[in-house]
């Protein structure tokens, strides 16, 4: 990881330059680059910003690993209003979650609950078909429990979705059922550090891995059993192969998607967009910006200068 990276990750965890960023002015237009806003309230007005321009989100409430109850409940309440938010807002939205922001730290049991609430919450609120909730794909410690929480959701019939690393071994084989499933699913690359045993570890060979997923989830087969394939990635070179291979394989244009993260190659999303692909935006939302602001900091130094500019004019 580089040096520059490696500073910015110390800066997101000092909790004494997050009080300090949280509690400043600075919140303006440095966060509001990445971050949707401070509560639900500003995540979906920002929805329906974006939606006025063509762009769909995926609402999602900062904070991960979480195994003090009362944080889980207050990240389970602040989902639920977004979730109750949905019908009056008419949007496209998925409800991405962490089950480890959901209950997972103390038992699955526990998660399982709170997410299939959330789900219903969706159900009843939300666009059938459309406004989804989104498991996230955390480490490999939890890649089973949350695969099974989706396949039992999704046998009760609640409008679930989940995100598959491409970097694992196991990728393919998981895939495969999803296929068979006719699910909606989040194709990334993979942001944990995992050994060799488990996940390809050079960049050449996980972009291999993102190619070969790409061809699964937009193949004949894939279309007629219904498949809603999300590609989130900022890699322009794996969106143009995705768009290659739908076109060859004569999928709608409404049928797929391209997810990045706001604030992310802002003027690419909008290229892609008016090209008429469908692209979503990843909006979190919620008081703790500063850690995850600062990250895409760390991921692309030329973010520096739009932080600098943004403190200048407050
Ligand atoms: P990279 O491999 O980082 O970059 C490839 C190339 O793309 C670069 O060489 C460059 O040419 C171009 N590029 C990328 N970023 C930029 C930039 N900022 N500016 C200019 N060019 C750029 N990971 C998980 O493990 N679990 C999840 O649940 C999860 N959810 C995600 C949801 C979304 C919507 C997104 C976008 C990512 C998610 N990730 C998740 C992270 C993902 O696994 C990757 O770690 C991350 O997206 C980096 O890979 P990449 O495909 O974007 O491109």
């Amino acid at each position: 990881m580089p040096l520059w990276q490696k500073m910015m990750i110390g800066l997101a965890r000092s909790a004494s330059v997050t009080r300090l960023m949280q509690e400043s002015r600075y919140m303006g237009r440095f966060a509001r680059r990445f971050v949707g806003g401070r509560d639900g309230d500003e995540g979906l007005a920002r929805a329906r910003a974006l939606r006025e321009r063509g762009l769909s989100a995926s609402l999602f409430y900062l904070g991960e690993y979480v195994a003090d109850p009362a944080e889980i409940e207050a990240t389970r309440r602040a989902l639920s209003g977004v979730a109750q938010g949905l019908g009056q807002a008419g949007l496209d939205v998925h409800l991405s979650v962490d089950p480890t922001q959901l209950g997972a730290m103390i038992s699955w049991d526990a998660c399982r609950g709170n997410v299939a609430a959330l789900a219903r919450d969706v159900a009843e609120n939300g666009r059938g078909g459309r406004d989804v909730l989104m498991l996230d794909m955390e480490d490999s410690s939890v890649t089973e429990p949350t695969l099974d929480l989706y396949h039992t959701l999704r046998a009760e019939g609640l409008p679930v979705a989940v995100t598959v690393q491409a970097y694992l071994h196991r990728t393919e084989g998981d895939l495969a059922r999803l296929v068979a499933d006719g699910a909606r699913v989040r194709l990334v690359k993979g942001a944990f550090a995992e050994p060799g045993r488990v996940a390809v570890t050079g960049r050449a060979e996980r972009d291999e891995a993102y190619r070969r997923a790409i061809v699964t989830l937009l193949s004949p087969e894939a279309r007629e059993r219904g498949v809603y394939p999300v590609f989130g990635t900022h890699d322009h070179r794996m969106a143009a192969f995705a768009e290659h291979v739908a076109q060859v394989n004569g999928w709608q244009r409404d049928r797929w998607e391209v997810e990045m993260l706001l604030g992310v190659r802002p003027a690419w999303q909008r290229e892609l967009a008016d090209r008429g692909v469908s692209v979503r935006l990843y909006l979190p939302f919620g008081r703790d910006w500063w850690p995850y602001s600062i990250r895409r900091v760390g991921e692309n130094p030329a973010n520096l200068g739009f932080v600098f500019r943004s403190m200048a004019s407050g």
